[in-house]
């Protein structure tokens, strides 16, 4: 997007067009103006027009420019965090709130994909998280016993059981959680923004919102062309937030992380890698994510930036690691490349703001937004209509609070996942 082929790499390339939109340049009113065509804003959006509410929903690139259109495509359900340590972090009420919440967003996320018949290469087949040593298998375990706990469809799977669906005898067992699955992410925002349009949203795209002012009650949003007056705002702007809410981004530590597309698998290695196409990723804090699209192409990414010195070291480290996997893929070519930031939040939960009178956004889904997103937005349609308060909320209201640092933290995730790709890549 943008004319930068690394933005969104094979997404791009296959996801359905989304609808026609330009720039706005009229002044409207509305109930609730939505900064962000990502997820969160496109799924409020979509929701409070289901409810017969008036929206304007402002994009300042295009549909899906954020995380939206250049993520892995896991829709996961829960977070990093273990379920406890989760319940622990924002106590009883909160925490149980948030699991059931998070816990059922994949279906959440399949039902408006089923409601609004939206083409996103929707895979059902559940996720493995994929135990790399004792350690890896350890923790696996731990979040197998926290979520049986909870009476959640996940499965531990040994060494031979994993080998058996991977593919690959790399990995020392499996979680699979048979509530997640995989998309075509930006095919999923873009299908949002269809289904929005169609139930009456207007959506306007290469319109920054660049300033919000106070008009009486209302909140007039203010962008390069025109301007929309509403009631409410809500943002959805996450780790692409730029200088109109400083606070949001000065309390995320942006993470780069990228993604490979091989050339499609031929058939014989596509009926014995992953021949029930679940996603994965693995245990190590360099983590290593791979998926299939429709077309059969490895989808193969990890933490790292390519810019700069960063693109020639991931690669190299690509292709080693898929030869390391999977040897009979060794100099496989690779179609496409991509990156993008996710926003990490110093306890690796989301937030929910309350930015000013009527101004609100849940933000810093710590690379877990398909599905959290998705929920959130209907979380905050229902809000702004008044059928929820804040202790129905699965999230306590807080103040964003800076992270101490911040360009140290995030200049050492880049270089230190290059430097541990170097090392991985040369041994
Ligand atoms: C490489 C990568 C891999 C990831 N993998 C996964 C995964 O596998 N599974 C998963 O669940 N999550 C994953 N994530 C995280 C997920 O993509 C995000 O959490 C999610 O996109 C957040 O959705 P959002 O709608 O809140 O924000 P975004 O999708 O980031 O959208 C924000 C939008 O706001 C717009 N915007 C910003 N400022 C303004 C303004 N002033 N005016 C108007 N518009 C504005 C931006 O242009 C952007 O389009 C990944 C993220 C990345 C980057």
């Amino acid at each position: 997007m943008l004319n930068d082929p690394r933005s969104h790499g094979l997404w791009e390339r296959t996801a359905p067009d989304a609808p026609v939109t330009g720039p706005l340049c009229d002044q409207l009113t509305a109930d609730v103006v939505v900064i962000g065509a990502g997820y969160t804003g496109l799924s409020t959006a979509l929701h409070l027009a289901e409810r017969g509410v008036s929206v304007v929903v402002l994009e300042a690139a295009e549909v899906g420019f954020g995380g939206a259109g250049r993520n892995v495509g896991l829709v996961n359900a829960g977070m990093w965090v273990m379920p406890e340590d989760l319940c622990a972090g924002l106590g009883d009420h909160f925490g149980n709130r948030l699991l059931e919440a998070l816990g059922n967003g994949p279906r959440k996320v399949f039902e408006v994909i089923d409601r609004y018949a939206i083409a996103c290469e929707a895979e059902r087949q559940g996720t493995l998280h994929l135990a790399v040593g004792d350690k890896g298998l350890a923790e696996i375990r731990e979040r197998a016993r926290q979520w049986q706990k909870r009476g959640a469809p996940v499965h531990l799977l040994d060494a031979a059981e994993t080998a058996a669906r991977v593919g690959s005898s790399a990995y020392a067992g499996a979680l699979w959680d048979q509530r997640a699955g995989t998309i075509q992410p930006l095919a999923y925002a873009r299908g949002l923004a269809r289904a929005a349009v169609g139930q009456g949203v207007r959506l306007f795209t290469g319109s920054p919102v660049a300033a919000l002012r106070r008009d009486g009650a209302d909140w007039t949003a203010q962008t390069p062309g025109g301007s929309v007056r509403g009631k409410w705002v809500v943002l959805g702007t996450d780790a692409y937030t730029g200088g109109l809410f400083p606070q949001i981004r000065t309390q995320q530590v942006h993470l780069p992380y990228f993604n490979f597309a091989t050339e499609p698998l031929p058939a014989s290695a596509r009926t014995r890698i992953l021949p029930n196409r679940e996603g994965c990723w693995d245990t190590p804090e360099v983590l290593t994510s791979f998926r299939f699209d429709q077309q059969g192409r490895l989808v193969f990414g990890s933490v790292g930036a390519l810019r700069r010195g960063g693109a020639g070291v991931h690669r190299a480290w690509a292709r080693r690691a898929i030869a390391r996997i999977w040897p009979e893929l060794a100099g496989i070519g690779l179609e496409a490349e991509w990156y993008g930031q996710i926003g990490m939040t110093a306890n690796n939960l989301p937030r929910f703001h309350k930015l000013d009178e009527r101004v609100i956004t849940v933000c810093g889904y710590n690379g877990r937004g398909i599905s959290p997103g998705t929920v959130f937005g209907q979380l905050l349609a229902a809000y702004v209509a008044g059928d929820i308060g804040d202790a129905d909320m699965p999230l306590p209201v807080t103040d964003p609070a800076p992270v101490s640092a911040l360009p140290l933290r995030e200049a050492w995730y880049e270089a230190g996942a290059q430097l541990v790709h170097v090392a991985q890549a040369r041994f």
